[in-house]
């Protein structure tokens, strides 16, 4: 395993920030595995970070231990029982590739996350979700290595905590899981989900099928969110807030028109209509700013650095604070 020092980070996060590694390594293997952790156990101070697609990360600074990209890669059919397929895949897999594999493999299931970067690996963490589809409705379990213990454990869909763009591996006991591989439970049955505005409208008339939905889906996706390719971004940059029911109905009265939708005792809210509504979208400062067609999207148009895109997203925070009362957090995981 080679472990290389001071690497740059710029072509692997999709913010395009030229943040460095003081130590990097890729894990293609699960064999390198033991002689990296042995590395790290005997580098105690140093922090350790598991990297995948890099595309929902803000690094403000450089990071000052061990970045791990994980580049495990396989997928199987594990088998089928009355109602679901099983199919397993490795970390390092790209997620998109993944659910077209699947939908070549007469699969449905995860059509509506189509187009989403990143890797099968990172898609727990955050429970990756879009169009009316979060991840966890098709996971079976998650295998993971305890990065202090070795420990190899497999948490079941309640032991991952999957809410919304959360898990046990983001916010329980972050950055101490790593993931090797998902199994996925894939309904024989499916039931499509296509009540979205935008796909609705794409599907009308037709019969649906997995591959038919995913093409909308990336259809849609293609017009509305900006390529990484040609403008640094990290997706939504914001979470919707969840807000208590009386802070909803103080709000309706305030700000008449403003979506909502009910989640048990609270509302969410849209966190880019918000921001639009502070008159945020297509403004920038330097090359930080927000994306053009979508408020919610912050973009680097060239050579922002990560401070200057924290503190523009620390801008929008104070703006919608102060005009809602509301406060939004970021989505993606910010190295400081
Ligand atoms: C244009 C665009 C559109 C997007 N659209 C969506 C969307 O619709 N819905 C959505 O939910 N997200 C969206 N995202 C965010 C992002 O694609 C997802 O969060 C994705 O799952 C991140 O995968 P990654 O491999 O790039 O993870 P990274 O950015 O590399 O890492 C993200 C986090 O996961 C951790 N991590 C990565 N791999 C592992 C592993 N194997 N084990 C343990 N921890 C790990 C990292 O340490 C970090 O904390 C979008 C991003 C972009 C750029």
């Amino acid at each position: 395993m080679q472990i290389r020092e001071n690497v740059s980070l710029k072509a692997l996060n999709t913010f395009g920030l030229d943040a460095k590694a003081r130590y990097f390594c890729s894990l293609h293997k699960m064999g390198g595995l033991r002689s990296v952790m042995q590395w790290a156990q005997e580098h105690p101070d140093l922090p350790v970070m598991f990297l995948g697609g890099g595309s929902n990360m803000l690094f403000v600074a450089d990071f000052p231990g061990l970045v791990v990209q994980v580049r495990l890669l396989d997928k199987e059919i594990l088998g089928q029982d009355d109602n679901y397929f099983y199919v397993r895949a490795a970390a390092g897999e790209n997620w998109h590739d993944f659910v077209r594999w699947t939908i070549d493999q007469n699969m449905a299931g995860l059509e509506n996350l189509s187009l989403i970067p990143g890797t099968v690996g990172a898609a727990p963490m955050q429970n990756i979700g879009a169009y009316g589809v979060e991840v966890k409705d098709c996971i079976y379990e998650v295998q993971a290595i305890d990065w202090r213990t070795a420990e190899i454990r497999d948490f079941s869909v309640e032991e991952c905590r999957f809410s919304y763009r959360d898990s046990f591996f983001k916010s329980v006991e972050p950055g101490r899981w790593l993931i090797v591989t998902v199994v996925f439970r894939l309904p024989r049955k499916p039931q499509w989900k296509t009540a979205y505005a935008g796909v609705r409208e794409q599907l009308e008339g037709k019969t649906l099928n997995a591959r038919l939905i995913s093409d909308a889906i990336i259809n849609i996706r293609q017009s509305k969110l900006p390529d990484p390719a040609v403008i640094g971004n990290a997706g939504s940059f914001f979470k919707n807030p969840m807000i208590p029911q009386a802070k909803w109905e103080t709000l309706q009265a305030q700000f008449p028109g403003i979506p909502g939708w009910p989640q048990g005792d609270e509302v969410k809210l849209s966190a880019g209509w918000l921001i639009d509504q502070c008159g945020w979208k297509g403004k920038r400062d330097g090359d930080a700013g927000t994306f053009e067609k979508h408020a919610l999207v912050l973009v680097n148009h060239g050579n922002a650095t990560g401070a200057q895109i924290w503190d523009f997203a620390y801008a929008i925070v104070t703006s919608v604070q102060a005009k809602f009362g509301v406060t939004l957090e970021p989505e993606p995981w910010v190295v400081k």
